[in-house]
């Protein structure tokens, strides 16, 4: 398939691999890919997780300070607003997203199937395991299926995901497909792997046969044991994206940084990545942290799809339809003021 490195970690053991590497993979995805790049967001749909139990996630910090699960549900109205938003600016929505037990499966699918309407095509779900008769309720509803397997190093997933183990996603990976449906995971760097285990991560991608693969690094969230953790150098996120793109030249490869590390977007385009996520959208927008990020897509030679900067696209849809109408029309207005003040 095109690679030719002895080991998939020698990419970092001589900074010339590394480069020749990042090159090859560069050429490659403008082959395949073109030099189109993604802006996508993850629709969430509430604060709530069942689970909570993952140590570096936000919801983790909000488990005990939510007494009320329902109360931590985003309201339809926001939802959708938001995926109208995303649709007006040209974003993907990246998947459909919540913490487990937060929704009934019915609602979930009714919701997938509304912003799939909104966005015009049918997006991703990351809600949890799901079993093959579950997933068969999403057909034509969804277009694949994401693990939030966060790291494959059996030592840490037990610690810092105990409540998640591997087994159930990987049983559902492989109904999805047999489903029909397109299969991804993601993937936080800067847990405590390190490039020893990216074979772990090129066998698993071999194995289910993936379709997609979102490399996150990680955001030390407040209150969580990684508060003070250093976020991955931006070097072994594009040398885990190269070595991605090398093996697996038809893969859709997003990156995730925060906007803290807006400098890693450029080198991880130029290491193969078809599109980039985690930017918090309301505060970026518009403003020279979304300049900042078209820049890096630009300076990568690269085409962005969509906008970043262009605040008249946040007006630009007719009167939103149908029973929501009104209530989504001014979850707008208050999205639009928050991005605009
Ligand atoms: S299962 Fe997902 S949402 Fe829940 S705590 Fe873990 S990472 Fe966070």
């Amino acid at each position: 398939m095109g690679c030719t490195m002895k080991s998939p970690h020698s990419i970092f053991k001589d900074t010339q691999e590394l480069l020749d590497s990042i090159k090859k993979a560069d050429a490659k995805t403008r082959e395949i890919h073109g030099r189109m790049v993604t802006l996508e967001r993850a629709i969430f749909l509430s604060w709530w997780c069942d689970r909570g139990s993952c140590s570096f996630c936000y919801m983790s910090t909000q488990r005990d300070r939510i007494r009320d699960k329902a109360r931590a549900r985003r309201r339809r109205s926001s939802i959708l607003a938001e995926a109208e938003l995303l649709r007006r600016i040209g974003w993907r929505a990246a998947f459909v997203s919540g913490g487990y037990g937060a929704y009934s499966l019915e609602e979930i699918r009714d919701i997938t199937e509304q912003i799939g309407e909104i966005m015009g095509a049918p997006t991703w779900l990351n809600v949890g395991v799901l079993s093959k008769e579950e997933l068969s309720s999403f057909s034509g509803i969804a277009e694949g299926v994401v693990a939030s397997v966060e790291t494959l190093r059996d030592d840490l997933r037990e610690k810092i995901c105990p409540g998640k183990p591997i087994e159930p996603m990987r049983e559902m990976l492989t109904n999805a497909r047999d489903l029909g449906l397109k299969t991804g995971i993601t993937v936080i760097l800067g847990l405590g792997e390190g490039p020893e285990d990216l074979s772990r991560l090129i066998d698993f991608v071999e194995d289910y046969r993936l379709d997609k693969v979102t490399v996150y690094s990680l955001n030390p969230h407040e209150s969580t044991p990684f508060s003070d953790s250093a976020p991955p150098s931006s070097l072994y996120q594009a040398g885990v994206i190269a070595a991605l793109r090398l093996r697996f030249p038809e893969l859709k490869i997003v990156a995730g940084t925060w906007i803290d590390q807006l400098p890693n977007i450029g080198i991880a385009l130029l290491a193969g990545a078809n599109g980039i996520t985690k930017y918090p959208l309301y505060k970026m927008f518009g403003n020279r942290y979304g300049k900042k990020v078209e820049d890096e897509i630009l300076y990568a030679g690269r085409e962005i799809v969509g906008t970043f900067t262009d605040r008249a696209r946040l007006n630009n849809g007719d009167r939103f339809p149908g029973p929501w109408g009104a209530e989504v029309e001014a979850a707008l207005k208050r999205y639009i003021r928050r991005i605009e003040s």
